[in-house]
């Protein structure tokens, strides 16, 4: 038997006895506070399209968004994710900034309906254009517009303005913070500087600032319906090889300007959502549990391989554990349920 330097022996089963005890000396709790509900918002009326990879996860018209809005906040969920299916897309992701895009309609709704939530909007163009891409290509063979880069690269800067239009028009329409997706260079700038001078200096952006280029998107890309038609994301999304390449991205976005941090995903991630906790302990850091994340857990359950409530506790302390503060999850509504059972 282990002793101390008194020559007591060391049983750290004493503090595991009873269930009140282990939950005295708990470490790591969760809280309806720690979670943000992803949506996804599409086009009609009464539509409440279920999504075949991701049970329990729909798109929703508006009405229906505002319904399970209300829920969210019945559950002391403070916030809410939006995604947009456009009702057409095009090369340049044009409804993605639209007055009436489908993401702007339904923040305004949420607004007008006077529910205490924080709306959250993703800025990225992945959804809206034609070709699947997260902004503009360079495309026309020997005319495209940068003829040192290859054919179907997707163009910085040009990229650049745009997504500081979608920022733009997603606060004018009354989001909280904004968050981009794209890992394009410069992009926290760009939209800084661009909700800035329209006016809201004051709306907090939330940066994807740590985003790899992850096998476990697949499902959001029925969800989003944003799947490219052609080529990957590798050229932006970082190496999922890669650590020491996470801080270099999250300083970069704190210089920016950034006044929150995500690592996406969460799960095959942990030891960097650790690595960019320490570096940067004064800012908040989410944490994305991703769709082939929640695809996972859900395929194993109703296999009935796992227990679905222990094995998402476990998750979600796990990830939190780790470093995250706030977790973006497909899971969070039935978390919330099962908090407080152990
Ligand atoms: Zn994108």
């Amino acid at each position: 038997m282990a002793k101390n330097e008194s020559g007591a022996a060391l049983k750290p089963r004493r503090l595991r006895t009873y269930p009140k005890l282990r939950a005295m000396v708990r470490e790591t709790s969760l809280a309806p506070e720690d979670l943000i509900y992803p949506l996804f918002v599409t086009h009609g009326k009464g539509v409440r399209r279920p999504i075949a990879s991701m049970p329990g996860v729909f798109q929703l018209s508006i009405d229906e968004l505002l319904a399970e809005a209300g829920e969210v906040v019945a559950l002391g969920i403070p916030a809410v994710l939006l995604f947009g299916i456009p009702a057409a897309k095009d090369a340049s992701g044009s409804e993605s900034y639209a007055r009436d895009g489908i993401i702007q309609q339904a923040i305004r709704a949420i607004r007008q309906a006077r529910l205490d939530l924080l709306v959250i909007t993703d800025v990225c163009l992945c959804e809206y254009t034609d070709h699947g891409h997260c902004g503009i290509l360079n495309t026309g063979g020997l005319h495209r517009p940068a003829p040192s880069l290859p054919e179907g690269y997707l163009l910085n800067d040009q990229t650049l303005d745009a997504i500081g239009r979608v920022a733009l028009s997603h606060a004018e329409a009354g989001a909280d913070i904004v968050a981009p997706s794209g890992m394009i260079d410069g992009m926290v700038r760009a939209i800084r500087e661009t909700l800035d001078r329209g006016g809201f200096s004051h709306l907090p952006v939330l940066s994807y600032a740590v985003k790899y280029a992850s096998s476990f998107y697949g499902p959001f890309r029925d969800a989003a319906e944003g799947a490219p038609r052609f080529g990957d994301r590798r050229s932006h999304q970082m190496d999922p090889a890669n650590a020491r390449e996470a801080l270099k991205e999250a300083a970069l976005d704190v210089g920016e300007g950034a006044d929150l941090l995500m690592v996406k995903p969460a799960l095959p991630y942990l030891d960097v959502i650790r690595a960019v906790r320490d570096r940067f302990p004064e800012y908040p850091l989410a944490a994305y549990n991703v769709s082939g994340e929640y695809a996972m857990l859900k395929a194993a359950a109703a296999n009935g391989w796992l227990d679905e409530r222990q094995a998402v506790m476990e998750v979600l302390t796990g990830i939190k554990r780790a470093g995250a503060d706030l977790i973006i999850t497909y899971h969070a509504k039935d978390a919330v349920r099962w908090m407080g059972r152990s």
